[in-house]
C-alpha cells in the first residue's frame, strides 16, 4: 500500500544557507506553533556543540502537517566527515530538497551529500534562497548546480529536478522567479507533487532500521529509525537482531512519532513512519526491529560514529 498521508525528505544544505530558517518558516506556515509557545531555541541548531563549531552534527527529526500530509523532515549532517549518518540519514528517506543561497552557490559541504543522495536514487528538489540577496546570481547558481549534477553522474531523471525560489527569511517561495507569493504553499505543494510516498506492505513482516540513537530526559535511551515494512503497536512483542546476528526478544513499551518539533506518543505506526522507540535495552544503531516468528533483519548499515576534531 501507499502511504498517501506521508512523506520524508531530508534537506541538503552548506552551513548558513538558511535551513534552519526555512524549516522554522515551514513549521510556522504549517501551523504548528500555538501562540502562547514560545519557540527560542530553532529548530536544527539546538545543540551547544553545533553553535560552537557552525556546523549541524546531529540528525534531527522534525514534521510538519500540510493539507492532513505529514511530511517528515530530517536533518543530514551537512560535512563528509560524518559519511556514516549522512548515508544512515538518507536511507529514511524518499526524496531530498537540496538547498543552496542564490550568491554563494554549491560549495563542498553540500557535494558529499547530494552525491550520495543521487547514488541512493532520491529525488532532488532544488530550492534557491535567499533570492532577496542584492548579490543574487540566480541564473549562474542555478548553471553552477547543473555542472555540479552533472559531475556526481545524475541520471537524466534526476537532472530533471524542479525549482522553487525562496526568500526562507520572510517564508515565501516561487515556482516563477516573477511569481508574487506571499508564502511556502508553493514549496509545499511542490514536495507532495514531488517526493513519491511511501510504499510497503501494512501487514507484512515487521522491519524497522534504528537509524539513530537519541536520549530524553524522562525516558532514556531511543531508537530512531522508519519503519520498511509492517506495522508496530504498543505491547506488541518483536525481535531485535543485533550487530552479532543474535536475535533479542523485546517488548515495545512507548513509540513516539514527531510532531512539530515535539515527540508525540503513539499507540501503533505503520510502512513509512519515522518513530522513536523508547525502553528498548541494549538497543544500537544498525539493529533491525521485526518479527519474533519470522524474524528478517534488514541489511545492516556502516557505523563510524564521528571522532571530533578540533580546528
Ligand atoms: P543554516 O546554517 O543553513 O541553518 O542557516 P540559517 O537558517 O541559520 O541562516 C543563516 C543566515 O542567513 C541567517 O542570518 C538567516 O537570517 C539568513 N537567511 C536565511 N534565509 C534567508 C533569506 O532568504 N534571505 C536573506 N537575506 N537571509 C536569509
Amino acid at each position: 500500500m501507499k502511504r498517501d498521508d506521508l512523506r520524508n525528505i531530508a534537506i541538503i544544505a552548506h552551513v548558513d544557507h538558511g535551513k534552519t530558517t526555512l524549516v522554522d518558516g515551514m513549521l510556522k506556515q504549517a501551523g504548528i506553533f500555538r501562540s502562547n509557545q514560545q519557540v527560542q531555541e530553532r529548530v536544527m541548531d539546538s545543540i551547544d556543540l553545533e553553535r560552537e563549531r557552525g556546523i549541524t552534527i546531529m540528525a534531527k527529526n522534525t514534521a510538519v502537517e500540510y493539507n492532513g500530509i505529514k511530511i517528515n523532515i530530517v536533518d543530514t549532517p551537512g560535512h563528509a566527515d560524518f559519511g556514516g549518518e549522512v548515508e544512515r540519514t538518507l536511507k529514511m528517506v524518499d526524496g531530498v530538497l537540496l538547498l543552496v543561497d542564490a550568491s554563494e552557490g554549491p560549495l563542498p559541504q553540500t557535494r558529499f551529500v547530494l552525491k550520495k543522495a543521487l547514488e541512493l536514487g532520491l529525488p532532488p528538489i532544488l530550492v534557491i534562497n535567499k533570492i532577496d540577496r542584492p548579490d543574487a546570481r540566480i541564473q549562474e547558481v542555478l548553471n553552477e548546480v547543473y555542472d555540479l549534477f552533472i559531475d556526481l553522474d545524475a541520471t537524466e531523471e534526476q537532472l530533471e529536478f524542479p525549482i522553487v525560489y525562496t526568500n526562507a527569511k520572510r517564508g515565501i517561495a516561487k515556482l516563477d522567479i516573477n511569481d508574487d507569493s506571499e508564502n511556502l504553499k508553493p514549496l509545499f505543494d511542490l514536495i507532495l507533487k514531488t517526493i513519491p510516498a511511501p510504499e510497503g506492505k501494512r501487514d507484512g513482516v515487521l522491519q524497522l532500521l534504528v537509524t539513530n540513537i537519541d536520549y530524553n530526559d524522562y525516558v532514556g535511551r531511543l531508537a530512531i529509525g522508519r519503519i520498511f515494512s509492517g506495522t508496530i503497536r504498543i505491547g506488541d512483542a518483536v525481535a531485535m537482531i543485533n550487530g552479532n546476528g543474535d536475535t533479542v526478544k523485546t517488548k515495545i513499551t512507548s513509540i513516539y512519532t514527531f510532531q512539530g518539533l515535539e515527540r508525540i506518543e503513539a499507540k501503533e505506526a505503520s510502512i513509512g513512519d519515522i518513530i522513536a522507540l523508547a525502553g528498548i535495552e541494549g538497543i544500537n544503531i544498525g539493529d533491525t526491529i521485526t518479527d519474533v516468528e519470522r524474524p528478517m533483519p534488514l541489511p545492516r548499515i556502516k557505523v563510524d560514529e564521528p571522532t571530533i576534531s578540533m580546528v
